[in-house]
């Protein structure tokens, strides 16, 4: 289905054909977020007579105000009312805006929540692009392919520091309060998981499976998100799955999971365990918020976050780790993961779980620092935090192992990871 100009009124093309495009170096006019400034996308639920439909205000700056290769801020307040809305439905809402924004011609989108990333290229800003037209498509499309659920849509752009601050402020409790929607529920709990394959489009071959404990690897859906997302679009991209026969209980595969992922990857990928990145971890997309990677000399493994651009102990940034594994292949060894999941409780727990950590970016441990305290005294290891080593300790596996000896790491006496 080719979406118009017409039909939605910016003036660039727009349609899934320029959702694979990319704005490289030379053609960029600027970008928001990607670590270089805060971007920030929220969804929340109004009543009626609270939003005005159609509406879209840009609130400071806008790309044409800057220089070319310059950046900016952004948060994309999108307000939608209707009487079938539910706040169950805010995340899937908020989901869209990656191939949303992606559909418009010189216009490339990244990550997802509070860590988005957009680039607008020179072509684009030639077309007469304005940061008012994400509003507009937004607007467009929730009400094409969300009609049934809600009937009024209103979005807020702001690029002055402080208003996204304060926007991000609030996006991360809401955040908060969705992650935890599934901070009781176990694997056991259910006989159903949900597939996402939303991410298709870049990686073809991906297939993220979504449990009650193992959030997706963007971090923006859960199962309860899955599971509305099933609700109100059954032949969408979240389809439930018949866990079935329980292969291994260990590293998390079942026969029910494996033959979804075999037809919805079209053959390529036949096989694949949930709890496991030493053997045949789950495929990969470059949406992942994190890149656990083996770090074979300390007996255990390393995540990194998109938002730390440093090098890391296994000798990769997030980038290139993102680059080699996030076309959606099984890659041993490696596994992407939201952050959200580090601390769930079957989190590579077929390869030790929490307890094999041994180094993350200061920034996201200490982001993470309440859970892992609390996962950690689950697993009858309450020093964990202090045993996890960062950039301040060292970027090389050789510069960390002292560290790790002296704090008597837990990783240094588990089985061996490999072998
Ligand atoms: Fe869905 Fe996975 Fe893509 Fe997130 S990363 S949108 S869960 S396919
Ligand atoms: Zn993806």
């Amino acid at each position: 289905l080719k979406v118009t100009v017409s039909e939605i009124n910016i003036p660039c093309s727009f349609g899934p054909a320029f959702e694979g495009e990319r704005v490289r170096g030379a053609d960029l006019l600027c970008q928001m977020g990607g670590g270089k400034t805060q971007a920030t996308e929220l969804v929340k639920m109004a009543e009626m007579n609270e939003i005005e439909d159609g509406k879209v205000e840009l609130i400071g700056p806008d790309v044409t105000d800057i220089e070319a290769g310059g950046t900016l801020p952004l948060g994309i307040f999108m307000q939608v009312a209707g009487r079938e809305m539910q706040p169950d439905f805010e995340p899937i809402l908020e989901r869209q805006c990656h191939h949303l924004i992606n559909y418009i011609q010189g216009v490339m989108h990244i990550g997802q929540r509070d860590i988005a990333w957009v680039r607008v290229s020179k072509g684009a800003m030639e077309k007469g692009f304005t940061l008012k037209d994400l509003g507009v498509v937004l607007h467009a499309k929730f009400h094409q392919d969300f009609g049934a659920i809600l009937d009024k849509v209103q979005v807020t752009l702001y690029t002055n520091q402080e208003d996204v601050d304060k926007l991000t402020k609030k996006a991360r409790a809401e955040y908060k309060f969705r992650d935890e929607r599934v901070e009781k529920m176990t694997d056991e709990d259910v006989e159903t998981f949900y597939s996402c394959t939303l991410c298709q489009s870049f990686a073809p071959n991906h297939v993220c499976s979504v449990s009650p404990e193992r959030t997706g690897l963007c971090g923006a859906y859960n199962w309860m998100d899955c599971k509305a997302s099933y609700e109100i679009n059954p032949t969408g991209p979240n389809q439930p799955i018949e866990k079935g026969e329980c292969i291994d209980p260990k590293l998390g595969q079942w026969k029910g999971v494996n033959e979804f992922v075999q037809k919805a990857s079209r053959g390529a990928v036949t096989h694949y365990n949930f709890y496991s990145m030493v053997i045949d971890p789950m495929t990969t997309c470059g949406c992942c918020e994190c890149i656990a990677a083996m770090l074979p000399s300390c007996n255990g493994v390393m995540t990194v976050s998109r938002d730390y651009t440093g090098e890391t102990p296994c000798g990769m940034k997030f980038t290139t780790l993102a680059g080699v594994m996030g076309g959606g292949a099984s890659s041993p060894g490696f596994v992407g993961h939201s952050k959200f999941n580090i601390t769930q409780g079957k989190f590579i727990i077929g390869d030790g779980g929490l307890l094999r950590m041994v180094w993350m970016p200061k920034m996201l441990k200490e982001e993470i620092k309440e859970r892992i305290d609390k996962r950690g005294k689950e697993m009858g290891c309450p020093d964990l935090y202090d045993m996890i080593a960062d950039e301040s300790v060292g970027i090389t596996e050789e510069e960390i192992l002292p560290f790790l000896q002296e704090k008597g790491h837990p990783a240094l006496t588990m089985e061996p990871l490999v072998g």
